[in-house]
């Protein structure tokens, strides 16, 4: 669960990382035109020009990568991979802004050593305000700029320049405090929101669940089946109820124990959910008694799921350490009859038709009014 929070939490970091940086697309092009403007007071203009070029091909390169990141809405396994090529293409950026020391900065020019050391100060304070939700990226992010910050001072020699030189190391040394804190500080957020997260998803499965089968219960069921009702009745769309008891369960409980008849009770769930489709509402009500609300479905396709439902569970073998038990199920199916039908009278309806099944002999299916002719049901049944 640690491991999976983690990896949530990087994942986030990644995704905070590239929410800061995707602004770049309207800022970094405009800087750059005016950097290399400013540059042509001298610099020669190809030069300038071209600079701002390969920059401007690069801010598109890493645009790009964020825009598939994005697209992609990756998992936390994909986490490392896209940390590299995030790494790579906004590498590729600072590498690119820092060879301004290369392009721009010449030994004795005064003004160009101080245009290089303004453009990475504030090249240094952006990287902070913006990389620092993954630690990583962060620090990579920072050396570039770092070493065009230090080195132009540094190769000019003399008391002043190495002053320069001492200045820069603390301002980059106090902003990388800063972007260490700023980053603890978003970590300890997202690990929080994470875990909230896995505390709703927790609760919302306490409170829609039934512990021991993992289907839904019966509070999750009666919301279901209200707002399905209401839905049904409103559009005079079909809805089908089937209720279902397991058979002769007490004596199974008698005779082999209370846990062993909570195994026969997790194997007849099981079975009914993988028979049930994906839009029925399958749960356990209560004890031995499972309900399945099935939307959109007429009456011989209901027929025909109860069946398939019946026989499934017929065809389960429980194997318990007092023996074998082969449980089965009544299932009693009623539809709904229109805009009057409460649940109440919708669930009666299907009870009747369940506690008929148990009259009739137990593991069979009984349809609530109305009856559809025998022969006709079989047909439906057959066909569905
Ligand atoms: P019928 O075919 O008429 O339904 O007979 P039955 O024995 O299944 O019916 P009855 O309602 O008499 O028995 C239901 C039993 O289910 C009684 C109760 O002890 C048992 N039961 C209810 N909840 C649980 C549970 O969570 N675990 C286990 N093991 N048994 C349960
Ligand atoms: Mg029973
Ligand atoms: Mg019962």
């Amino acid at each position: 669960m640690d491991h999976a929070r983690n990896a949530g939490v990087r994942l986030s970091q990644l995704g905070l990382y590239v929410d800061n940086h995707i602004h770049d697309k309207y800022l970094a092009p405009l800087l750059t035109v005016v950097t290399a403007a400013l540059l042509t007071t001298w610099v020669a203009p190809w030069k300038a020009a071209l600079w701002a070029a390969i920059e401007l091909v690069v801010i598109a390169v890493y645009i790009g990568v964020y825009t598939r990141f994005r697209r992609a809405a990756p998992g936390p396994q994909d986490e490392r991979l896209w940390a590299r090529r995030i790494a790579l293409a906004h590498g590729a950026h600072m590498v690119s802004w820092s060879s301004i020391i290369v392009w721009g900065w010449q030994p004795g020019n005064f003004n160009s050593l101080m245009f290089t050391m303004l453009i990475h100060v504030g090249l240094i304070s952006l990287t902070v305000a913006m990389s620092n939700p993954h630690r990583r990226l962060l620090l990579g992010d920072l050396v570039p700029p770092a070493v065009a910050l230090v080195a132009p001072p540094l190769l000019g020699g003399g008391l002043f320049y190495l002053g320069l030189t001492m200045l820069g190391l603390l301002f980059i040394a106090l902003m990388l405090l800063v972007g260490l804190k700023i980053h603890a500080s978003t970590t300890e957020a997202l690990v929080l929101r994470e875990r909230n997260a896995e505390l709703i998803r927790e609760l919302e499965r306490q409170v829609t669940r039934d512990p021991l089968t993992g289907l839904f219960n019966r509070r999750h069921f009666i919301a279901a089946a209200q707002a399905e009702l209401q839905r049904a009745a409103r559009y005079r769309h079909p809805l089908a109820l089937l209720m279902l008891d397991i058979d002769h369960f007490k004596p199974i409980n008698d005779t082999h124990g209370h846990l062993a008849g909570d195994e026969v009770l997790k194997a007849v769930a099981g079975v009914c959910a993988q028979t049930v489709r994906g839009e029925d509402c399958l749960a356990r009500l209560g004890g031995e008694e499972f309900a399945v609300l099935m939307p959109e479905t007429a009456l011989a396709q209901a027929f025909a799921a109860a069946e398939r439902l019946r026989e499934s569970v017929a065809g389960l073998r429980c194997e318990l350490p007092g023996g074998t038990v082969v449980p089965t199920v009544s299932i009693g199916v009623a539809m709904c009859t229109g805009p009057t039908e409460t649940l109440s009278s919708f669930m009666r309806r299907a009870d009747h038709a369940m506690y008929a099944a148990k009259a009739q002999g137990r593991n069979r299916v009984v349809v609530e009014q109305p009856a559809p002719q025998g022969g006709d049901m079989e047909a439906a049944a057959r066909v569905a």
